[in-house]
């Protein structure tokens, strides 16, 4: 059986609330910097906030979060 109207689901990094993929920011990491990947197609792993953190993305508590899912070292 179909499972109808599949929602494909992402976690925001900053708070862990679930939601749908579309309703999420995606970042990507490429050079060691975070992206904002507006279109959702840029290649690499990505990260997603959700509309509540993005405000706060500078946030260095939000950024070690961001950097920590995409994977880019502290040093
Ligand atoms: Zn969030």
């Amino acid at each position: 059986m179909l499972k109808k109207g599949h929602i494909p689901e992402r976690t925001c990094v900053a708070c862990r609330i679930k939601a749908p993929k579309w309703t999420l920011v995606r970042f990507v990491a490429r050079d060691r910097e975070i992206l904002l990947d507006e279109k959702g197609i840029m290649p690499g792993r990505g990260a997603y906030l959700c509309k509540n953190c993005l405000p706060k993305k500078d946030q260095p508590k939000i950024l070690k979060k961001l950097k920590k899912a995409l994977r880019i070292s502290e040093k």
